[in-house]
């Protein structure tokens, strides 16, 4: 678990070494995670699943090895549990067209929470346009955590669903999703968790959350862009429709009828996106073989470190004061817009996001237009949050 591990921590931005805080946008990748995507277009290029010739074996081996770490960092029961898919948002999306459409009808209700990403409003928006379902809001309180005393209420006997955020990308809260899905599951309520943001920082057991689906992001866990992971409960995966039709994911076909593959292939149609799996299970590998502990331990001790420093600076207000938080801080500076915050520390070489995150409806709570958001992995230093401080004043200076 090393910096060194990272080249793209390397580069220069406008001559200054690059501060990297756009981790929850997108984390960087290892040395093993490239090598893997490399080694397989330069030694193993085939389609998977299909061929009986050599290659097409070991691109195959090295697609299900794939598939193989990510149940182990996410404790599934076995690897057939896990759907690749493009990404958190797929998952998502698989899930509402799915298990969810299949089993809603007009005036059931959906719930998702206040925090929540777009990727996990606007599926069940279009669902509910589809279906006359109604979505429902579990609101959070000023800190940013969410109002669980509520659920109980906001779950009635037309309740189909519940679908809510593992950590939130926009202001960093954890939430007690075990407790959450215990709620749920006393009336009958399945449960899915966006696991984008906890896949990077948090010990992940999908079986001891007794969640029923869990989707992850590659490139928020040092894999790469355009591939993640739909977990499911078994019994749900075989009970529920296919996604997508085509091939891969189907065992015969004539035109009166098709039978559909086992899962996981059946929610895996066409040819897969077999380097970012093969990248991802790398990425899995990294964690697993560092201990995500370690990871976690190393995150939380930047994050209560740029905390204090942070709160030190005058007119900076934090957005998102849970007490249990991933290492993300969305932060204003007054007299300062975010965008120009962002560009200001862009030419010092730190990278920060600005805007709503994909959370416009978390960030209105706050009653501001955008955020600045610094988002820190294990592997940045307390060095650099001082940098970071330090410019932050700098820009502060200018505007007032
Ligand atoms: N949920 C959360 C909490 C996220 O942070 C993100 C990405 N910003 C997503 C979902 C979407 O993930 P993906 O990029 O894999 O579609």
């Amino acid at each position: 678990m090393n910096r060194n591990d990272f080249p793209c921590l390397d580069v220069k931005v406008h001559n200054k070494p690059l501060v990297y805080f756009d981790n929850a946008a997108t984390a960087q990748r290892p040395q093993s995670v490239i090598d893997a995507v490399a080694n397989y277009y330069t030694k193993t290029n085939a389609n998977v699943h299909r061929g009986v010739h050599t290659l097409s074996g070991e691109a195959t081996d090295q697609f299900e090895a794939a598939r193989e770490s990510m149940a182990k960092l996410l404790n599934s029961p076995s690897e057939k549990n896990i759907i690749f898919t493009r990404g958190c948002t797929e998952g998502v999306n698989l899930v509402a067209q799915t298990f969810v459409r299949s089993r809603i009808s007009h005036g059931d209700e959906i719930i998702v929470s206040e925090m929540e990403h777009h990727s996990n409003i606007v599926p069940w928006q279009l669902l509910c346009e589809q279906t006359g379902a109604q979505l429902k809001v579990l609101p959070f309180n000023d800190d940013g955590e969410l109002q669980i005393e509520l659920l109980n209420d906001l779950i009635t006997n037309k309740t189909k669903f519940l679908s809510v955020v593992h950590a939130s990308n926009s202001l960093g809260t954890i939430n007690p999703i075990k407790q959450i899905v215990k709620m749920a599951h006393a009336k009958n309520v399945p449960v899915l968790v966006d696991g984008a943001q906890a896949a990077a920082h948090l010990t992940i057991d999908v079986q001891d959350l007794d969640c029923d689906f869990y989707t992850t992001s590659g490139h928020k866990m040092y894999g790469p862009t355009g591939i993640g992971t739909l977990y499911g409960k078994m019994e749900h995966l075989e009970a529920m429709p296919p996604y997508h039709g085509g091939g891969e994911m189907i065992s015969h076909v004539t035109f009166e009828k098709t039978v559909y593959s086992p899962v996981p292939a059946k929610f895996e149609a066409g040819t897969p996106n077999i380097a970012g799996a093969i990248g991802l299970g790398a990425a899995a590998d990294y964690i697993l073989k560092h201990g995500i502990e370690n990871i976690n331990k190393a995150d939380t001790e930047l994050l209560d470190y740029a905390t204090k420093k942070m709160l030190q600076v005058d007119g900076l207000r934090i957005i998102g004061t849970a007490s249990h938080k991933v290492s993300v801080v969305s932060f204003t500076l007054k007299g300062v817009h975010p965008h120009d915050l962002g560009t200001i520390l862009d030419h010092y070489g730190i990278a920060i996001r600005t805007g709503h995150h994909c959370t416009m409806p978390a960030i209105k709570h706050f009653n501001v237009p955008a955020t600045a958001r610094a988002s820190f992995a294990f592997y940045n230093s307390k060095d650099e949050i001082d940098y970071f401080i330090e410019c932050l004043e700098k820009a502060r200076e200018m505007f007032v």
